[in-house]
C-alpha cells in the first residue's frame, strides 16, 4: 500500500469498513446514532448513515431530547407565544422526517434539554435501547463538548450506556456544536467521504425546517472536512477504540 493509498483507506474510514464488510459477503454493519437534539445526527453524520443505508446497512437514530429549549430559537422567534408542547410536537416530527430521508429507524426519548439530565431510569432505558438493536457501529456527540451541556452529557450516557448494554464499544464521535472544535479539543482521526450522498444529506437537511441554517452551516462544515482529506465534501470523526488497529508501517 503506498502512502496514498494508506491515507485513503483512513480517510474513507466508517465507509470503508461498512462497505468493504458487505462486499466481502459479511453483513453490513448495524449503525446506531444517539443524538441530543433532532438535527444533531443529520448535520454532523447524514452523510455516513445515507452511505451505509445505501450498502445494506440497518440504522438507528435515537433522539434524547426533542430540542425545545436549546435549539429551537429561530421557531420561538417565528411564532411568538408558541408552547412548549407545540415546539416539542413540531420538532419531533421534523426528527423523524429526517430519518426518513436517511433511510433510519427512529426512537424519540424526549427527555428534555437546556440541559439534559441522565437519571439512573433513563441510563437504563437507553442501555435497553443499545442492547435490543445490538449496534455494531454508535455514533456519537463528541465527548469532550463541555461547552455545550446537552451534547456532553449524551456523549457521556451513550459511552456508559454501551458499557452497561455489553455490546459494541466501537464508539465514534461526530463535530462538536458548528465553530468549537479547536476549543474543545476535536481534531478528527477519520473521515468519510460524503460526496457521492452530500445531495441526499442536504434534502434530510431541509426537513429540519425549524434550524434553516443547517444547510449552509454544515455545506461549509463538510467542504472544510473534504479539503482536509482531499474530497469534495466529507464528515470527520473521532474513534473510541478498545481495539487499536495495527499497521504495518514499514514499506508503507
Ligand atoms: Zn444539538
Amino acid at each position: 500500500m503506498t502512502r496514498r493509498e494508506f491515507v485513503a483507506a483512513g480517510a474513507a474510514g466508517a465507509a470503508t469498513v461498512g462497505e468493504a464488510g458487505a462486499q466481502a459477503g459479511r453483513p453490513a454493519p448495524r449503525i446506531l446514532a444517539v443524538s441530543a437534539h433532532p438535527a444533531d445526527f443529520c448535520s454532523r453524520a447524514g452523510g455516513t448513515l445515507i452511505k451505509h443505508v445505501r450498502a445494506g446497512s440497518k440504522a438507528k437514530v435515537i433522539w434524547l431530547t426533542q430540542g425545545e429549549s436549546d435549539e429551537s430559537d429561530f421557531l420561538i422567534k417565528q411564532r411568538p407565544g408558541i408552547s412548549v408542547a407545540e415546539v416539542r410536537r413540531i420538532r419531533e416530527k421534523e426528527a423523524f422526517a429526517c430519518a426518513e430521508v436517511i433511510g433510519a429507524e427512529g426512537k424519540m426519548f424526549g427527555f428534555g434539554d437546556g440541559p439534559l439530565l441522565m437519571t439512573p431510569e433513563r441510563m437504563e432505558m437507553l442501555a435497553r435501547e443499545i442492547t435490543d438493536f445490538k449496534p455494531d457501529l454508535i455514533l456519537t456527540h463528541w465527548k469532550d463538548e463541555l461547552t455545550y451541556p446537552t451534547h456532553w452529557r449524551t456523549s457521556r450516557s451513550v459511552i456508559e450506556a454501551a458499557q452497561m448494554a455489553r455490546v459494541s464499544w466501537d464508539i465514534r464521535f461526530f463535530e462538536p456544536n458548528i465553530g468549537t472544535a479547536s476549543r474543545v479539543g476535536f481534531v478528527p482521526d477519520h473521515y468519510v467521504d460524503i460526496s457521492e450522498v452530500f445531495e441526499r444529506k442536504v434534502e434530510a437537511l431541509k426537513t429540519l425546517a425549524a434550524q434553516p441554517r443547517l444547510v449552509s452551516d454544515y455545506t461549509a462544515c463538510n467542504r472544510w472536512r473534504g479539503i482536509e482529506c482531499s474530497r469534495q465534501y466529507a464528515e470527520a470523526f473521532v474513534r473510541w477504540a478498545p481495539k487499536p488497529p495495527v499497521y504495518e508501517l514499514l514499506g508503507a
